[in-house]
This record gives structure tokens, C-alpha cells and sequence, in this order.
């Protein structure tokens, strides 16, 4: 596999359906909330989002083809987990992120208390500073099944550039 020689830029997005007797796991972090997204893993579709941005950078497939969810290994599992296996990809591809941008779109909760330590635990998993870690929050505005309350997603965005791996910065926080 070729080696990254340019900085590459990839996008990812994701929804899931939101329903009852799920915990709400977004961004790596939990939020706590009447119900939760709905997924062969955790359902966390910001990590999710920003996964799959990152091998679109690397033009290596797709979260699905890496951990398919057909496959048990995979049920009920920590996206964070998921996302460092591919965070340690783009290390072996020669590469490291640079910054990445992630715009959720939910209806409710209120993201606004929890965008703080969502940066934290992205930047932590990323090996990146906060400061090169941007999320926003957005409502539908009640339209469609995320504006009814259904169902979250996320669209991601990410710069991966060519070079060794930053000392990492930060560790994550505990879940
Ligand atoms: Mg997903």
C-alpha cells in the first residue's frame, strides 16, 4: 500500500434510528438521555462519521468493509475502540490527522453541555489538539425523522497529512 505523500482530505456521515432502552454514546463520550442509538455497536455516529472520514482520506474503504456488522466480534462494540484501529492505520499508511470538523445534526438532547468534553475525548482519540477539533450542533428544525426526534447523524470532514505520528497530546478520559 502506498504511503501518504500529500495531505489528503476525506468525509464520512452516518445516522442512526434513536430508541428506547439504548444508552446515548455520542462523540465517545455518554450523555444521558430517555433514549439511545440504535446499532450493531455502540451506535455512536459522530465517531462513526469521523471514521469513515478518515479512510476516505486514506481511500481505504469504508467502516462497514473494516467492521462488518455482520461480524460478532463487533456487536455492542466501544466505537472508540474502532476508531483508534483506524487512527493506528493511517499511522501505518504514513500519515497522521490533522484536524478534523463534525456537524451533528439531533433534534434533542441539548449538545451544547456536552461539546466541551466531546473534544476532548475526539482530540484524545485522534492524537490531535482540541484546537484542531471542531464540532457543531445543528437541529432540523423539526424536519424529517431527525426533526421527529428518530434518529441522529453526523457528517465529519478530515485532513490527514503526510508524516510521523504527534506525541499524543492527551489521554482520554474514562467513560
Ligand atoms: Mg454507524
Amino acid at each position: 500500500m502506498a504511503r501518504l505523500g500529500t495531505p489528503r482530505v476525506g468525509q464520512g456521515w452516518d445516522i442512526h434510528r434513536l430508541v428506547d432502552g439504548r444508552r446515548l454514546v455520542l462523540g465517545g463520550i455518554e450523555i444521558p438521555f430517555e433514549r439511545g442509538l440504535l446499532g450493531h455497536s455502540d451506535g455512536d455516529v459522530v465517531l462513526h462519521a469521523v471514521t469513515d472520514a478518515l479512510l476516505g482520506a486514506l481511500a481505504a474503504g469504508d467502516i462497514g468493509q473494516h467492521f462488518p456488522d455482520t461480524d460478532p466480534r463487533f456487536r455492542g462494540a466501544d466505537s472508540a475502540v474502532l476508531l483508534a484501529e483506524i487512527v493506528a492505520l493511517t499511522g501505518t499508511r504514513g500519515g497522521r490527522v490533522g484536524n478534523v470538523d463534525v456537524t451533528i445534526l439531533a433534534e434533542r438532547p441539548k449538545l451544547a453541555p456536552f461539546m466541551a468534553p466531546m473534544r476532548t475525548r475526539l482530540a484524545a482519540l485522534l492524537h490531535v489538539d482540541e484546537s484542531c477539533v471542531g464540532i457543531k450542533g445543528k437541529t432540523m428544525e423539526g424536519i424529517g425523522a431527525i426533526g421527529a426526534g428518530d434518529a441522529i447523524a453526523a457528517l465529519a470532514v478530515a485532513l490527514v497529512e503526510p508524516g510521523p505520528r504527534p506525541r499524543r497530546v492527551r489521554a482520554a478520559p474514562p467513560r
